[in-house]
């Protein structure tokens, strides 16, 4: 039998993720390897935030929950954008998801019609290209430089609108996997290239709690833009909740109002119980979404002090997110080749930056989600790796 295109056609990391399925196969071999690879925080859902999960659950909030969402929960995100953003959001502005990446499908979905391009940045997040795919669109990809610190040029952006004639700009800042935090000045370069374009701005703030440096600035927020910007939020990271699969999309109300239309015909909304228990989560204010990121903080800076003693491994100093991009071309390998040879002689598993696009090629990507110790001690392994590599040593014997 015959299976659709649209859903073969989505899988576009092709070899890139050869490291990472060896990695799990390695370790359900019973092999220790560091994992370094994926996004998800290394701590579990606080216990509160499951007592209240349970309690809604227990109080028989077990049945189909609200479309678009619960208005207690639609309630508390609208009053966070407002705090962060000074925009002002009210519930019939926000759209409950089950989780960031249902989001962007869902706000692709909202914006593109069958054919027509939508452009995002590259480096970027595994799944972008496929989600503009899936929903029919023509994924674009825009090239950044790491000698810009992967920051999007505006003009680059404009040039891309306009030989695609293009619908839709997907941002993401905190970036996964460069750990960009893009300036007011990008910002704002950007809002004026999708405004002259009539583009909608979608605008993946996932990481929204977690800058190092500088601070985060919603695209929303800018003059002109609440009105073509659709954000992507989630408390997968800032609450520890990547298994309760919840989030939101925010924008103009007559958007959330289409977004409603798609829910009824794909997840019929989220569950009332784990919508309670994000309300719950976001209730307990910023204080809490704070000492969530602190340990990604810390092992960012230690990461940098550790990695500031040499000159082989280069790196983009990651100002938000939970990850690090580690410059490795002075091994003369491809991001690929190096994290496969690291994997067989260290047992230390990160992602080839060829995972994240083009522009991220001859980097790898390392998560800070192991414990402090155990992240120096494989960094540390790491640039022994890689400092014998580029010294031409290539007999570093495998571990088998
Ligand atoms: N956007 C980015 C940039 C991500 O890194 C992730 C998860 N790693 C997501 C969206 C989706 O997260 P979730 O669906 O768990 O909210």
């Amino acid at each position: 039998m015959k299976f659709s295109d649209r859903i073969s056609a989505l899988a576009g990391g092709g070899a890139a993720w050869d490291v990472f399925f060896k990695a799990q196969a390695l370790a359900a071999a019973g092999q220790e390897v560091t994992m370094l690879t994926i996004g998800e925080p290394d701590i579990r859902t606080a216990p509160a935030i499951l007592e209240a999960m349970q309690a809604a659950a227990r109080a028989g909030n077990t049945g189909y929950a609200a479309i678009p969402g619960i208005p207690a929960l639609r309630e508390i995100v609208a009053r966070r954008v407002r705090a962060r953003t000074g925009v002002a959001t009210g519930p019939e502005n926000v759209m409950i998801t089950p989780g960031g990446q249902p989001a962007l499908f869902a706000s692709h979905s909202a914006v593109l019609d069958p054919g027509e391009a939508g452009l995002y940045i590259d480096p970027f997040y595994a799944t972008y290209p496929g989600t503009i795919r899936a929903v029919g669109g023509v994924p674009v990809a825009v090239p950044t430089r790491a000698d810009a610190g992967f920051l999007p040029e505006p003009e680059t952006i404009r040039a891309a609108a306009r030989a695609h004639d293009a619908r839709s700009l997907l941002v993401n800042s905190p970036n996964n996997p460069t750990g960009a935090v893009y300036p007011e000045t990008t910002l704002a370069a950007i809002a004026g290239v999708v405004q002259d374009e009539d583009l909608w701005l979608i605008s993946d703030e996932v990481y929204d709690t977690q800058v190092w440096q500088g601070a985060h600035l919603s695209p929303r927020a800018l003059p002109g833009m609440a009105e073509r910007t659709l954000v992507i939020g989630s408390l997968s990271k800032s609450h520890a909740m990547t298994g309760s699969r919840v989030g939101w999309v925010v924008g103009p109300e007559a958007a959330i109002a289409h977004l409603d239309n798609l829910a009824i015909h794909t997840t019929f909304g989220v569950p009332g119980y784990i919508q309670e228990a994000a309300a719950f989560a976001l209730g307990q204010g910023p204080g809490v979404e704070a000492a969530l990121a602190a340990p990604f903080r810390r092992r960012r800076d230690a990461a940098l002090a550790l990695l500031g003693n040499q000159n082989i491994v280069n790196h983009v100093a990651a100002q938000g997110a939970m990850y690090l991009m580690l410059d490795i071309r002075a091994t003369g390998l491809s991001g690929q080749d190096f994290a496969l040879r690291l994997l067989d002689a260290e047992r230390i598993a990160v992602m080839p930056g060829e995972s994240f696009g083009q522009a991220a090629a001859g980097h790898v990507r390392v998560a800070l989600t192991v414990d402090d110790a155990t992240l120096e001690a494989a960094l540390a392994r790491l640039v022994a790796f890689a400092t014998a590599l580029a010294a031409g040593e290539r007999g570093v014997p495998d571990r088998g």
